[in-house]
């Protein structure tokens, strides 16, 4: 059967974002997924009830992994903890996988939730460290290969092979 990839609802272009903005990437090969019916879109914080616009979040010390761990929190500009929340659209980000038989995921670099290279530092000044957000880390332990923007043509290699399997 037809290969599907979740894909961060912002990069789609739906305004979703904490800022009320998206992050709508024009690329050839999501626009390919999306003709051919491949694309399931997802923004985890909305899914868990989040208001768009929203305050800033960031995972306060380590990476996404700490987070599902308990080890740390995710907090908001101001100091509401919202680590609950980020763990729940974690996991309706990963029923969604599990519900389409998804293996690949494009997620939005550097996001508390989507981010699987960078994410910031939780001070709030900008900073970014190495680490991931806490839907790419929950996908990346059941097994999803999770890719940013900048690596959509690696995601659509991926695709490719998981497709003549
Ligand atoms: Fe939603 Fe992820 Fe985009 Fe943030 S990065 S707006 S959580 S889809």
């Amino acid at each position: 059967s037809l290969r599907k990839v979740l894909v961060s609802a912002c990069l789609l272009g739906k305004s979703v974002r904490y800022d009320g903005g998206s992050l709508r990437v024009h690329d050839q090969i999501i626009e390919s997924w999306i003709s051919e019916g491949r694309v399931v879109s997802v923004c985890p914080e909305v899914e868990a009830g989040m208001s768009i616009p929203r305050k800033p979040a960031e995972i306060f010390v380590g990476s996404g992994d700490s987070v599902l761990d308990g080890d740390t929190d995710v907090v908001e500009k101001g100091g509401n903890i919202v680590t609950d929340q980020f763990i729940k659209g974690a996991s309706i980000a990963l029923a969604l996988c599990n519900k389409f038989n998804i293996e690949i995921a494009v997620l939005a670099e550097s996001s508390p939730s989507c981010g699987s290279s960078f994410i910031y530092d939780g001070s709030f000044s900008g900073k970014r460290n190495p680490g991931m957000g806490v839907t790419a880390a929950l996908l990346r332990r059941h097994g999803i290969q999770v890719f940013s923007q900048h690596e959509i043509s690696d995601a659509n290699k991926a695709i490719v092979m998981a497709q003549n399997i």
